[in-house]
């Protein structure tokens, strides 16, 4: 079998030689180019192709892939929202995607963020690179003391629940469907407004339906306890963010970790310089020490990156020697 693999960043490269070593069968070209119309033609003689990027897949890809015979798509990501399904439908092309790839790579990473801005973390830094190293005025606040309302008990929330029970930290959680073990435990509270009431900091682990477009809106934000502590690495439109701004000038909200915004894809993963972006959310709330921006780089560890790479690659060989994979998406 031949894989052709696009948009292959560097620090995939190892992962896919380790591959390539436990898979001596299969043969493998990587290039850093994106999959687009001009550079299909790269996968001409291949069985199976893998990607990964952020601009979507354009539906020419597809056509042409399927004239060369090819009938496997494996994303090394979750998302497919940048693939039209109508096509590879009609063109009969399977696509798969990596699901789960390391939960704890972003519950971590939320935690690690919840922390500092109880820490008040990003003052200090300020402070200490202007040569002031005095502890006051910045008291801070600890973890074990806050009750940590969880909307999403999926497979980020569950880890980040048991990081939070591991602190001390009192628990409550939220969601549409419930896990049946956490049930168990008592943690569920019924409504979003029972969670919003008690917790002390909100933290999202929901996708991005029509039904949690801006979740967090001017009226959840008012529900909440004041000082409220908002933690949000799953989809940046959960979040309305000129109402999120207005609770963080009233001290509603004491403060916001975002790994993900409304309209990031201007801003992430790009390297701006001194440029600021046509952005104004962005702007306003970057500038505030109580808010934490991080370019959606909660994924982004060794595990992970190894993961979207072993599990993509596997489908690509399940597919085209099996004609199924597990991870086979359902559009
Ligand atoms: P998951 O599908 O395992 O869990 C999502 C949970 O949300 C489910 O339990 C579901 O029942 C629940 N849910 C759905 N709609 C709901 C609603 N209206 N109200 C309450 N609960 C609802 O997903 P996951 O793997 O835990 O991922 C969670 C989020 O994290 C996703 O949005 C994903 O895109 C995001 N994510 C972010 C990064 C990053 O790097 N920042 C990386 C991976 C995933």
């Amino acid at each position: 079998m031949k894989i052709i693999a696009f948009g292959i960043r560097d620090d995939e490269k190892p992962f896919v030689d380790q591959w390539c070593q436990a898979n001596p069968g299969v043969e493998v070209k990587i290039t850093q180019e994106l999959l687009t119309p001009e550079t299909v033609t790269q996968a001409q003689g291949f069985d199976g192709v893998t990607a990964l990027q952020l601009n979507p897949y354009a539906d020419e890809v597809f056509e042409k892939l399927a004239s060369y015979g090819i009938k496997n798509f494996s994303v090394r990501n979750v998302g497919v929202d940048g693939i039209n399904p109508q096509v590879v439908a009609k063109l009969g092309i399977k696509v798969t995607n990596v699901p789960v790839y390391s939960p704890a790579a972003i519950a971590e990473f939320t935690v690690t963020q919840l922390l500092n801005l109880l820490r008040r973390t990003k003052e200090y830094d300020r402070k200490m690179a202007q040569g002031d190293f005095r502890w006051a005025p910045q008291i801070s606040r600890e973890l074990n003391q806050q009750v940590i309302g969880v909307v999403g008990t999926g497979h980020i929330g569950r880890v980040a629940i048991q990081i939070y029970q591991g602190f001390g930290a009192k628990v409550i959680a939220y969601d549409a469907f419930r896990n049946p073990e956490l049930e168990k435990t008592g943690i569920y509270v019924d409504s979003l407004d029972e969670l919003y009431a008690q917790a002390t900091v909100v933290t999202l682990h929901v996708p991005l339906l029509d039904s949690t477009h801006h979740m967090l809106d001017q009226a959840a934000f008012a529900k909440m306890r004041p000082g409220t502590l908002i933690v949000n690495a799953s989809r940046g439109p959960l979040i309305d963010e000129e109402a999120l701004i207005a609770a963080l000038d009233s001290g509603q909200i004491a403060g916001a970790a975002l790994d993900v915004m409304e309209d990031e894809t201007q801003v992430f993963n790009h390297d701006l310089g001194n440029r600021k972006p046509d952005y104004p959310a962005f702007n306003n709330l970057f500038a505030r020490d109580n808010v934490l921006i991080s370019p959606h780089r909660a994924f982004y560890t060794d595990v992970a990156v190894r993961n979207m790479v072993f599990e993509s690659f596997q489908a690509s060989r399940d597919l085209f020697e099996k004609g199924y994979s597990d991870k086979e998406v359902k559009f």
